[in-house]
């Protein structure tokens, strides 16, 4: 098969980043990715989905990292793993892989371990510059659920209809479930007989990246991950809830200037110029004589290594640097005067977060469940909302009108192809209800 044909392909299955912000995948498939990294770090506390993918499909995701790899034509894959998780590996999969182009990458148990960045110089050693991609380094790196996806695409001829979901925390069990795109989240947790919902509040992600999601209006769409119930009096919660007023005048009144957030700061440990003190500072005090202070946000994943482990003040930088980064986006800002780091900071090893360390933190331990269930149940909701945007890059176009027909795998939106986006399809079988720029919305027939 020609690139060209496999990203279209692609493009029109909708398969986009599974793990992340949703990055649509054929763009990344490229003829200058020398090495494909699998990230199966998943190193948030309490989401495992791609725990249960590896344990039970790896032989899959080797078999389509042998399409990719001869397609794309890129020499090797990294599977990129805890040491602690190398356990849930199929081991006759393991074995099948020795002497091939594909290889288990065991990197260490630290936090943010699955951040690109990190991934990518800890299974190849290689930096990517500031601002720039994986690719920028002949890196292409893939999340577990997408490759999977991809070999479903190919194997069983489906597009992206179903999402795997972890849904945990203040739960009575954790488990992972296969859920259609659009199903409501309140739904969702009804029928997985989550109905204490009272005083909760739900993370869609980890405790550390994830966001609050409006339980009666939000659905599943295709990043959506772990489903995270914690009492609304819970740090992790209430940090998410403080207004950014408060989180300013807070950061004006008693950040100390001590130039921890920094000093711990996965991506500044790696080289990169980021010192989100002076982000804090700058916009606590609404100091803007010095633009970079502002401009480096764009250095920061979001990571909030910062906030949790760094500050002792109890302030929250990760907030006020990714205001300051969504601001700047939203203005169309691109930084230019990015840099390429020669070598990580020396001190990197011994500032490295241990998943043990994040978790007594975070005050999340008391939720981890010894046991992750995997649960086939089926979902049947009588309606799906398909969201326009599920993913980086324009919306997409709806391609249906209200009283049409459709069945599961049909194309109902898609984004023109000139521009960076994707294409959704029907998750039940129904009629077009209602059309709008936002969602199309299919109620079962
Ligand atoms: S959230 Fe904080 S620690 Fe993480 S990358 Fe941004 S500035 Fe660095
Ligand atoms: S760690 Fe906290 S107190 Fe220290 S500079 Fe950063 S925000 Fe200020």
């Amino acid at each position: 098969m020609k690139l060209e044909e496999l990203q279209e392909l692609v493009f029109r299955a909708g398969i986009v980043g599974a793990g992340g912000a949703g990055f649509p995948t054929h763009k990344k498939l490229s003829d200058k990715a020398e090495i494909i990294v699998v990230n199966a770090a998943e190193c948030e506390p309490m989401v495992m989905v791609d725990h249960h993918i590896m344990q039970k499909h790896l032989q899959l995701i080797v078999d389509i990292l042998n399409f990719l790899l001869d397609t794309i034509g890129a020499k090797q894959a990294i599977i990129g793993i805890k040491g602690k998780n190398m356990h849930l590996l199929d081991p006759e999969a393991v074995k099948n892989m020795e002497g091939t182009r594909i290889s288990v990458k065991q990197i260490p148990d630290v936090y943010p371990a699955g951040d690109e960045v990190v991934l990518t110089y800890e299974t190849t050693g290689r930096i990517i510059p500031e601002g720039a991609i994986p690719l920028s380094v002949g890196v292409m790196v893939c999340n577990m659920e997408t490759l999977f996806n991809i070999w479903k695409l190919f194997n069983e001829n489906t597009p992206v209809v179903e999402k795997y979901v972890n849904i945990g925390g203040d739960t009575e069990h954790d488990m992972t479930v296969k859920v259609p795109v659009g199903m409501k989240i309140s739904e969702l947790l009804a029928a997985c007989d989550c109905t204490d919902i009272e005083g909760k509040r739900v993370i869609n992600g980890g405790p550390m990246m994830g966001k609050l999601v409006d339980i009666e209006k939000d659905v599943v769409t295709k990043t959506t991950k772990g489903l995270l119930l914690l009492p609304e009096t819970h740090p992790v919660i209430q940090r998410r809830l403080q207004p950014m007023s408060v989180t300013l005048k807070r950061a004006a009144a008693a950040c100390c200037n001590c130039h921890m957030c920094s000093d711990m700061c996965p991506r500044n440990l790696l080289g990169h110029h980021l010192e989100v003190h002076k982000t804090l500072r700058a916009a606590s005090h609404s100091e803007i004589t010095n633009a970079e202070s502002f401009t480096q946000s764009a250095l920061c994943c979001g990571c909030g290594v910062c906030t949790v482990i760094a500050c002792q003040q109890m302030l929250d930088p990760q907030a006020i640097s990714m205001a300051v980064k969504g601001e700047l986006a939203k203005q169309g800002f691109k930084r230019t005067n990015n840099t390429t780091p020669e070598h990580v900071r020396p001190e990197r090893a011994g500032r490295l977060v241990s998943s043990d360390l994040l978790i007594r933190r975070l005050g999340v331990g008391k939720y981890i469940k010894p046991e992750v269930k995997r649960d086939m149940r089926a979902f049947s909701p009588e309606r799906v909302y398909i969201q326009m945007k599920q993913h980086v890059g324009a919306p997409a176009i709806p391609t249906v009108k209200v009283g049409d027909t459709v069945k599961i795998g049909d194309i109902v939106a898609q984004t023109p192809e000139t521009a960076l986006g994707t294409t959704m399809h029907a998750s039940i079988p129904g009629k077009i209800a209602e059309v709008s720029p936002f969602e199309v919305v299919i109620e079962r027939q």
